[in-house]
């Protein structure tokens, strides 16, 4: 928003107005005018008082003689007609009549003030659709930023975590730095290169670095910038942003977001998007336009390659599609170096089990722990991180702040604490699952209680025996309750709506279901409103969908009745887990081995072999499998 020109036109508005107050007072010629009421001006006129009498309209003004002998300046309102000119002519007094025409630079202001002050406010919502504007008709101008080769300082060592998507644009790279020695060789360089990846992987700040290596000018400019209200302007944006990039070539030209402006054309609620289409047409044509020996390397992001339209993809266009993959647990380990690089760690601290207890994190959560831990530290005047300062950032960031300051009932936290304690105690006696890493009752974000277990290695592929075991321990927390305090609470729906969604794909996605067999029976889910796919109905009978539901079911009430067997015949230890929670509010993975009497070394939980373990990944690129991080941290919304 621009505030410098609300405030000059604010300025202006009290200049106008005491210019428009001076005036009023100047132009009161007389200025002790007592207004008195037209009787008593006829009267007076009758008695031959008055002596002068200037009309202007209605308005009569001039001066009386009162008895005491001093003339006094009246002014009244009424007709002037035929009679008071007799009467006045008769009594001798002189009169005059005034045009009602205002006239001079006041009265033109007053009668152009409503125009004016129109006009300024068009100015004024002009230049705030310009949003920012670079002064006027700059419209068509592309909104690119251009970061000179002085002003980028990034380069791939600030790029960790994602080695493989750093070694396919390392030619690009070479090819920036001298164009003409590949072209002689007659090799093919691709025009685009478009980087696929989740939010907050690295994309843009990988986009960054190439340019930084390769010592070249990066624009920058996100999809969404191209969109104007006005029909065209995209389009003229991007012929713009091609014609400032051929003169400062060999370039980079980094279109963020492009799914904002590459959508599939002709998709999407209310049919086509004239304006999109069109500048979407323009990029495609600029890219058509230019040969690979001119030294521009048009890149891209997005994180739905899957609704941009075919024509972007094509040879010529972006053809060669990069894919930034979330970080593993090495890749976690390498970023968490990178962003703590310049921030003091004190020696306890151990990146690599931080990174082992982060799953699912991408590279801008991972920099948002390190700074969520720095600004922990500096509140407790630490002079460093230390491991318990990262261990709250976690937390934070993982599971929201905490909130000590809800209240909650003696028996609502009683309750809680036995659903976590059963989470607990069977994710903690069925081998084969997560290592329990804490399990505490403190108020988080919208939960009351929360247990979090903790992979010990990344898992791409989950079995159908873990997915049974991770519903058992969701079902737990209900379970618990219902043994000791024989009452269901909303405590464990989110559980419930948990464990059902895992049960339900099993069945209808993974072929986990010996009844219904290997068929994938969910269709993909779309969202209408991103364009393609616009209906997603079952395209199976009205037989399959109950014997679906009878099998979900199935294996829910199963789940249940184990949880509810392994929680009766360990009902000492669920109380005295119960009690150690509303003890010490948060239990870690030692105390609760202490508790149960199980030595850390031995722990079920932890296989011994982990290193042999789940190390492949999964061939299949469009798994969608349940993230991690979902299936590890169950946490317990009040209702
Ligand atoms: P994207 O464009 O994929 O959404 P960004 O490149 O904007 O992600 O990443 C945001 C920030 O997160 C970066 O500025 C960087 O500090 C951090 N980050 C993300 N990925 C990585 C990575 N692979 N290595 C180091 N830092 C990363
Ligand atoms: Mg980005
Ligand atoms: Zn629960």
């Amino acid at each position: 928003m621009n505030s410098g020109f609300i405030r000059n036109l604010f300025v202006w508005f009290i200049i106008f107005a005491s210019l428009m107050g001076a005036y009023q007072i100047l132009s009161q010629n007389k200025v002790n005018q007592s207004d008195i009421q037209y009787s008593e001006f006829i009267r007076r006129v009758n008695t031959g008082e008055v002596i002068e009498v200037e009309i202007k309209g209605n308005q009569i003004s001039g001066e009386y003689i009162g008895v005491s002998g001093n003339t006094t300046n009246f002014k009244t309102y009424g007709p002037a007609g035929d009679d008071l000119i007799r009467l006045m002519t008769e009594k001798k007094v002189n009169f005059n009549f005034i045009s009602t025409e205002e006239s001079g630079f006041f009265a033109f202001l007053i009668n152009w003030a409503p125009m004016i002050i129109l006009i300024l406010l068009m100015v004024f919502f002009i230049r705030q659709m310009q949003a920012g504007g670079r002064g006027a008709m700059s419209f068509g101008k592309s909104r690119a930023k251009m970061i000179s080769k002085e002003d980028n300082t990034k380069t791939f060592d600030d790029v960790a975590g994602v080695d493989e998507a750093k070694d396919e644009v390392k030619e690009i790279v070479e090819f920036l730095k001298s164009p003409k020695k590949f072209t002689n060789l007659g090799g093919r360089i691709p025009k685009g290169v478009l980087l696929v990846g989740s939010p907050g992987t690295g994309k843009t700040l990988l986009a960054k670095a190439i340019a930084g290596e390769a010592g070249v000018p990066f624009f920058i400019i996100s999809g969404s910038d191209f969109v104007e209200m006005f029909v065209g302007v995209g389009a003229s944006r991007v012929r713009d942003l091609f014609a400032q990039a051929k003169k400062n070539s060999p370039c980079i030209i980094f279109v963020d977001e492009l799914d904002a402006v590459g959508r599939h054309r002709g998709a999407g609620l209310g049919g086509g998007h004239d304006e999109r289409e069109q500048t979407l047409n323009q990029l495609l044509v600029e890219m058509d336009g230019f040969e690979g020996a001119s030294g521009i390397i048009v890149m891209a992001a997005t994180n739905r390659p899957d609704v941009l339209d075919p024509a972007l993809l094509r040879p010529g266009r972006f053809d060669r599609q990069v894919v930034v993959p979330k970080p593993d647990v090495k890749g976690r380990e390498d970023i968490l170096k990178v962003h703590t690089k310049n921030v003091p760690l004190e020696d306890n601290v151990d990146l690599q089990i931080v990174a082992r207890s982060t799953p699912g994190f991408s590279g801008a959560d991972l920099e948002n722990l390190v700074n969520e831990s720095a600004i922990k530290a500096a509140r407790e005047s630490h002079k460093k991180i230390n491991m318990n300062d990262i261990e709250f950032a976690k937390d934070k960031v993982v599971m929201g702040s905490e909130r000590k300051s809800l209240v909650i009932s003696d028996h609502e936290r009683k309750v809680t604490a036995y659903h976590e304690a059963g989470h607990a105690l069977v994710a903690k006696l069925t081998p084969g699952t997560d290592p329990v890493h804490k399990v505490t009752i403190i108020p988080r974000g919208m939960a009351l209680g929360l247990t979090m277990q903790l992979p010990i290695e990344d898992k791409y592929m989950l079995s159908r025996d873990y997915l049974l075991k991770s519903i058992n321990i969701l079902l737990a927390g209900r379970a618990a309750e219902e043994i000791i305090f024989n009452e269901r609470t909303t405590g464990a729906g989110n559980d419930l709506e948990r464990a059902t969604e895992i049960a339900r794909k099993m069945v209808t996605e993974w072929g986990m279901s010996e009844k219904v067999g290997p068929i994938r029976l969910a269709k993909k889910e779309g969202t209408v409103f991103l364009g393609k796919e616009m209906s997603s109905s079952n395209d199976h009978s009205e037989a399959t969908s109950i014997e679906v539901d009878n099998e979900v079911r199935e294996i829910i009430v199963n789940a249940n009745s184990e949880a509810v067997n392994l929680l009766k015949t360990n009902e000492k230890h669920l109380h005295d887990l119960a009690n150690l929670l509303l003890e010490k509010e948060t239990v870690d993975s030692k105390e609760l081995n202490e508790l149960l009497g199980i030595d850390s070394s031995n722990d079920l939980n932890v296989p011994k072999d982990t290193k042999t373990e789940n190390k492949q990944k999964s061939e299949d690129s469009s798994w969608q499998g349940i993230n991690p991080e979902t299936t590890t941290a169950f946490s317990d919304i009040k209702d």
